[in-house]
């Protein structure tokens, strides 16, 4: 099999999804699946899809081609603001798009008036997080806007949270923002059909007791993908936290451990490098770079130590027996890992799509691979 190469387990993707959307659901919120991390690739949106994902966004409009030409025919929402250079692939490809900007819905309108359709338009408020966002004192002027635009419809508001800014959102965030879809539907008449509250980091918030009151959206990549709460970091009720591994082929295991300290060039690596002294540690050399994926980001083997990553090469002291060249390493990503990754033009993704056969692959190689933590 190629190496370096991801294998996924669909079967826990879905899962995923499934635990998440029950519990959602339950509160009125429904799920939107996030593809971007894993570049809109179709399987993966489809084990989403089967968990009980309504439908997906993505940030790229190139992913979300890559998803309509693999058939894929839910709702797609574009997540990030569309680019001027790209509103009629934005609104061939998607039902709505998530707008900031009225000169980009103008462009929109025209190019679905071209394209003989009407694009949905989400418009996000910012509530905090410093990245995108129409301010809340102007979204009314804005919806007046876009309400009487012909070639749009006034689909829904959203927000975004923890993306720049680190701060998950409370209650009184979400209430105000339901106000606000009242208050523009008390001036200018139409429905708001879609709520949409944030991202993964609005899962704490979405399970909580409280109520959902307007919020009838999550766009949820992180939790789905990774089963992590992206705020804490920590792992989410139930959910598998090992739906990714990233698989590496050792290249090097004679290279000798060096007793006294080298210089590290890498400030970020030198504060977690722990240096050996002990002769029954072994270094070795893994092929697999920073130009593969983000190295901070994967979490070592049990009794195994990052000594650091250069583009190509990736060096790890193990305590473990010493593995052979040409055997197999197996690494957990985090989400920036997974990204990276995911997008590498040399790393194969394969599909585990159940426990079964994900049992069956491992043991015949178990001699192969190091056990993971
Ligand atoms: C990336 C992104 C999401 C999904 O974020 P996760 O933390 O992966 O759940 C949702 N909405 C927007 C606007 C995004 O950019």
């Amino acid at each position: 099999m190629s190496c370096p190469r991801i294998e996924v387990d669909l079967g826990k993707i879905s899962e995923n999804t499934q635990i998440v959307a029950r519990r959602l659901n339950a509160r009125g919120i429904g799920v939107t699946g996030v593809t971007k991390a894993v570049c809109g690739h179709p399987a993966i949106a489809q084990a989403m899809l089967e968990g009980g994902a309504v439908g997906l966004g993505d940030a790229r409009i190139s992913n979300i081609q890559k998803l309509r030409r693999a058939g894929v025919t839910c709702p797609v929402t574009l997540i990030r603001t569309p680019m001027l250079s790209q509103v009629d692939q934005v609104v061939q490809y998607c039902e709505a798009s998530y707008n900031t900007e009225l000169v980009i819905i103008e462009a929109l309108a025209a190019a679905a008036i071209r394209n003989d359709t009407v694009h949905g338009i989400i418009l996000m408020v910012e509530m905090g997080d410093r990245r995108e966002g129409i301010l809340p004192e102007n979204l009314a002027a804005m919806a007046q806007q876009v309400v009487h635009m012909p070639g749009v419809n006034l689909k829904g508001i959203g927000a975004n949270f923890a993306c720049l800014g680190h701060v998950a959102p409370d209650a009184a965030q979400m209430a105000t923002l339901g106000n606000l879809a009242n208050e523009v539907e008390a001036r200018f008449g139409p429905y708001i059909e879609t709520l949409s509250g944030g991202n993964s980091a609005n899962l704490p918030w979405a399970l909580s007791e409280q109520s959902a009151g307007r919020i009838n959206d999550l766009r949820l990549g992180e939790a789905i993908l990774l089963g992590v709460d992206p705020v804490s970091g920590k792992q989410i009720a139930e959910m598998h936290t090992n739906a990714f591994a990233l698989i590496a082929e050792v290249i090097e295991t004679d290279a000798n451990p060096i007793h006294s300290p080298i210089k590290l060039v890498d400030s970020e690596l030198a504060k977690l490098r722990v240096v050996s002294n002990s002769d029954n540690i072994k270094r070795l050399i893994l092929a697999i770079g920073r130009q593969d994926t983000d190295v901070m980001g994967l979490s070592m083997p049990a009794g195994s130590t990052m000594i650091g990553a250069t583009s190509d090469h990736l060096v790890i002291e193990t305590k473990q027996s010493r593995p052979k060249v040409g055997s197999e390493m197996s690494f957990q990503m985090n989400y920036s890992a997974l990204m990276h990754a995911m997008a590498a033009p040399d790393i194969e993704t394969i599909m585990l799509h159940d426990q079964r056969s994900r049992g069956s692959r491992r043991a015949q190689n178990t001699a192969e691979h190091l056990v993971l933590v």
